[in-house]
């Protein structure tokens, strides 16, 4: 694969430790991570990659790597995609590599309401548009106007809120699309109102969700239909579960938690015997929010 690379302007780097580069702190190597100077870049890349495989990174806030790593290039959008604009008094253009703390901020110091779930979620744009990410009642799908993406053939598009066709935690979008930016609606609001909401946001997070110094992927499992995943988890007596070093977190137990030894299978194992065990509780087959990517080793 390494010899069919397009040369790029920007920067390939080889056989990278993927754990490094995830919450969850597991998994194998990449073999190869793409980080392109700019958009026209990524466009000579994808017209001239071939059948490389590819996977669009944010910054791994809901991927569990397997051990066996990924064979072939993870595009990283980096700092060609790392921007935001205020482009009316409730409205800003932000890049897809853009923390969602960041917008936060933004719009704190602009007095844009409406965007303070986003000072939670500790992931990119890019990984929010694509998970449809949310949290204490709003989502992505409340905030979009437009979406800016390339497609695997580096052909530039864009789509409307509606088009997105947002889910819970997904969209209707080909998998295979990378998201660049995004328009964001907010609206006006004082400064004080809008930091009051993300005091309030950080203050349960740290009561109910372990966030501080934990290797973890977040939510595990989607909630179904009018239930609870904790909860389901919590009724099959799978509070504080493990299987090698990865554990159900006591204090949320839909957050899975590498105690600090855990491998990827350790991991997998866990969500698949807590699937399972809910199943037999409960009748329900609980579907995974979290993204598993790579190869798995097997043992035997
Ligand atoms: C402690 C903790 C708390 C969390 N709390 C919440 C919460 O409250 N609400 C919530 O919804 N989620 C939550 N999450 C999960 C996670 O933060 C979100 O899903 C986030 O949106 C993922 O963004 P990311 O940049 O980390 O994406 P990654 O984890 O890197 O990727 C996730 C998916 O997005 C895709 N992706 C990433 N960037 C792009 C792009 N530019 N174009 C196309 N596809 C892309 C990837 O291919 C992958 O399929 C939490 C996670 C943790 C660890």
């Amino acid at each position: 694969m390494y010899q069919n690379l397009p040369q790029i302007r920007g920067k390939y780097r080889f056989k990278v430790n993927l754990a490094k580069m995830c919450w969850f702190g597991v998994g194998g190597n990449a073999a190869v991570i793409f980080t392109p100077s700019d958009i026209d870049d990524l466009i000579y890349f994808l017209q001239n990659k071939g059948d490389i495989p590819i996977f669009t990174f944010g910054v791994g806030s809901n991927i569990l790597i397997r051990d066996g790593g990924f064979y072939g290039v993870v595009i990283r959008l980096g700092q060609s995609m790392n921007f935001i604009q205020q482009i009316d008094k409730d409205v800003i253009k932000v890049g897809a590599s853009v923390l969602d703390q960041n917008v936060s901020n933004f719009a704190i110091q602009h007095s844009i309401g409406g965007l303070e779930f986003l000072s939670g979620i500790p992931g990119t744009v890019g990984g929010g548009l694509a998970m449809n990410a949310g949290a204490y009642g709003k989502e992505f799908r409340d905030i979009v106007m437009k979406v800016q993406a390339i497609d695997i053939n580096g052909k530039l598009i864009s789509f409307t809120n509606q088009e997105m066709g947002f889910k819970y935690r997904s969209n209707s979008i080909n998998k295979e699309i990378i998201f660049l930016s995004t328009e964001l609606k907010g609206f006006e609001c004082s400064q004080s109102a809008i930091i009051k909401k993300v005091e309030q946001i950080k203050t349960n997070r740290l009561d109910t969700q372990p966030v501080k110094g934990i290797k973890t992927g977040g939510s595990t499992f989607k909630n179904p239909d009018g239930l609870k995943a904790w909860k389901l988890i919590d009724e099959a007596g799978c509070r504080g579960f493990k299987i090698g070093g990865a554990e159900v977190s006591q204090m949320h137990c839909n957050f899975f938690i590498n105690n600090g030894s855990a491998t990827a299978k350790d991991i997998e194992d866990l969500i698949d015997k807590v699937q399972e065990k809910v199943f037999i509780k409960s009748g329900i087959m609980l579907q995974k929010e979290l993204v598993i990517l790579g190869k798995k080793i097997e043992t035997c």
